[in-house]
């Protein structure tokens, strides 16, 4: 029997959660709830300096508003906690151990400023700026010394030199990248915090989450990821990338368009199920932008409903809110 699916959503409570989150999080749990499986809610907040506890409860808040439920997470704990990456690091620290005493990672010295003048190497991350263009991978173990005397390093993954990563999207189909896509990357940063792609890993597996769903910005990461899974020998979920979400004008809702934040529509006294009908109605879910609720939208979610476009919300649904 095919083990049971279980689905996340890992909001960073680094500020107010945009619709674009919401319906990346409404697209992970209809999956999860149309196959009988199991939800879980981690809060990302391995970035402690980035983070802050009032934007985790409001994230909590806005879910329920909207009519998401999760069976396992911070408030309710589960067989797999803790769900807060801030109470998790023992375990990056374990698989950090183990990616250095396999050779796997080096300390880099470089800057920011150097690596933004340096020349970028081909096959840059859109999500992640120009590619690492090696700098530092071949020091001698005295060079290193010598540096570290001065700095704090942080440390890279070598990537794998002549393998790209593959894998099917249940939205975009197959994916592919090629090797060396975007160059070797940070696993633990010089301030000592550990990096989102080693973070994200760790979780992933240790939560036994058989299915990540998660926002198109994240494509690229995925690269990164399963090369991760390889080097701890853990077993990769599958993917599912699910588009932006843009104002009419194509334009993608970020943190600019605060005024669409779940927060401040909620606060304003927009009815949670005429946000879920404008955002199913963009996706092409239901026919007219009519009140829907989360759960009325389960028995027709199908992988091949959800568009690989940005799904594009007019402004006039919320015009009466702002
Ligand atoms: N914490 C990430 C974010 O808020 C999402 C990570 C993931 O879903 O893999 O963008």
């Amino acid at each position: 029997m095919a083990a049971a699916v279980r689905g996340r959503f890992a909001p960073t409570p680094s500020g107010l959660m945009h619709v674009g989150n919401l319906f990346a999080a409404l697209a992970a749990w209809l999956h999860v709830r149309r196959e009988g499986g199991v939800f879980v809610l981690r809060m990302e907040d391995i970035d402690k300096p980035r983070s802050r506890p009032h934007f985790a409860e409001q994230i909590l808040d806005d879910l329920r508003w909207f009519g998401i439920d999760w069976d396992e997470g911070p408030d309710v704990g589960g067989p797999y906690g803790p769900y807060v990456q801030s109470e998790r690091l023992d375990r990056y620290e374990a698989a950090l151990d183990k990616l250095l005493r396999d050779g796997r990672l080096y300390p880099c010295f470089c800057s920011r400023a150097e690596l933004l003048s340096a020349p970028s190497a081909p096959h840059g991350l859109a999500s992640e700026g120009p590619a690492y263009p090696g700098t530092c991978r071949g020091l001698s173990e005295e060079e290193r010394s010598r540096r570290a005397q001065k700095k704090t390093p942080s440390l890279r993954f070598r990537i794998p030199e002549n393998e790209g990563a593959v894998f099917d999207d249940a939205v975009f189909g197959r994916v592919a990248f090629p090797p060396g896509a975007g160059g070797d990357f940070i696993v633990r940063r010089a301030d000592g915090i550990f990096a989102y792609q080693l973070a994200v890993v760790v979780d992933d597996a240790d939560m036994r989450i058989t299915d990540v769903v998660r926002g198109a910005d994240l494509l690229d990461s995925t690269p990164r990821q399963l090369w991760l899974y390889e080097a701890l020998g853990l077993t990769p979920p599958r993917f599912a990338h699910v588009p932006l979400v843009a104002d009419e004008n194509g334009e993608r809702l970020s943190k600019r368009h605060r005024a669409l934040a779940a927060a401040k529509l909620r606060e304003a006294g927009m009815p949670p199920e005429r946000l879920a009908g404008a955002i199913a109605h963009a996706a092409g879910w239901i026919d007219r932008p009519e009140p829907v609720r989360p759960a009325e939208l389960i028995p027709r979610f199908r992988w091949s409903l959800v568009p690989k476009e940005p799904v594009r919300l007019s402004a006039d649904i919320f015009r009466p809110y702002l």
